[in-house]
C-alpha cells in the first residue's frame, strides 16, 4: 500500500455497540475501506443501510479486521466475498473448538471449561454457560465466516498501513484490538478488551478467559488519551490515566 496512507484513517461507527449487539466500524483512507467486525445474522441489513449512508456497497469493503469470532463479531462476514479478511488464526482454531464442544448434547459443560477455566469463579456461572451454549446453537454458522482463501492470519501479515493490532487475548484468546493512528489523537476500536464505558456486568456476552489478562488489556487501552470505541457500548473521547 502507498505509504502517504498512513496518517489519514477515518473511523465511522456504522452499528454502535449496545448490551445486545457488537459495533461495527468502518475505517476509511484515500479511498481503501476496512470494516471490523460485522455483527449478527440479523443485523445484515443495518449494515448494508449504513453503508450506503456513506455511499458505499460491500464490494467497496476492500478488508474486514475481525477483532474475535464470538457470534456477534463474525456473522456477516460471507456478505463481502470479496474481501480480505484479517483474523488472528489462534483466534479462529479456538472457536471453531469452542462452538463444535458446544454442540455436543451430553458433554458439553464439562468441554466449555477447556475453554473458560475460570467459570466457577463467578456468580451465576451455570447461566452464564447455559446463555453461551444457547446464543452458540441458535446462531453459530462457519459457512458465514466467509471462504478460507479470504484470511490473511495476523500471526503473519500485517495489517494495512496506518493500522495497528494489538494482542488483547483476556476475552478470548488471539483477541485483537486496533489502533488507528491520525494526526490527532489516536482511535481505539477495542472490541470486546473494553466491553462498555463503565464495567461490564450488564453486557450480554461471556465472562473473560482469563479475569487478570483482561484487567490489564482494559487499563492498557485506556492509559493513552484518545477516542475509544468498545465492543458494546457507545463511542467516547478519554483523557488518558
Ligand atoms: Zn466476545
Amino acid at each position: 500500500m502507498r505509504s502517504d496512507r498512513s496518517a489519514s484513517w477515518q473511523a465511522r461507527v456504522l452499528l454502535p455497540g449496545s448490551w445486545r449487539g457488537a459495533s461495527c466500524v468502518l475505517l476509511s483512507n484515500a479511498g481503501y475501506h476496512v470494516l471490523v467486525d460485522t455483527g449478527m445474522p440479523h443485523e445484515a441489513h443495518l449494515i448494508s443501510k449504513a453503508l450506503e449512508g456513506c455511499g458505499l456497497h460491500p464490494q467497496d469493503i476492500r478488508s474486514i479486521i475481525i477483532t474475535h469470532f464470538h457470534v456477534d463479531h463474525v456473522l456477516n462476514n460471507s456478505l463481502f466475498p470479496g474481501s480480505e479478511i484479517y483474523a488472528s488464526q489462534q483466534g479462529y482454531d479456538w472457536a471453531m473448538a469452542l462452538y463444535s464442544d458446544l454442540q455436543d448434547n451430553q458433554n458439553w459443560e464439562k468441554l466449555a471449561l477447556k475453554y473458560y477455566p475460570e467459570t466457577h469463579d463467578y456468580d451465576r456461572s451455570q447461566t452464564h454457560m447455559e446463555k453461551l451454549r444457547k446464543i452458540a446453537l441458535r446462531w453459530w454458522d462457519p459457512k458465514r465466516l466467509g471462504s478460507c482463501s479470504q484470511f490473511r492470519w495476523t500471526e503473519n501479515h500485517a495489517l494495512p498501513e496506518g493500522l495497528q493490532g494489538l494482542v488483547t487475548c483476556g476475552h478470548v484468546p488471539g483477541h485483537l484490538s486496533i489502533i488507528v493512528e491520525n494526526s490527532e489523537q489516536p482511535t481505539f476500536v477495542a472490541g470486546d478488551a473494553l466491553l462498555s464505558r463503565d464495567h461490564d456486568a450488564d453486557i450480554l456476552t461471556m465472562i473473560p478467559v482469563n479475569r487478570k489478562l483482561f484487567e490489564a488489556d482494559r487499563k492498557q487501552i485506556l492509559s493513552r488519551a484518545g477516542r475509544i470505541l468498545p465492543g458494546h457500548d457507545q463511542e467516547f473521547a478519554f483523557a488518558g490515566s
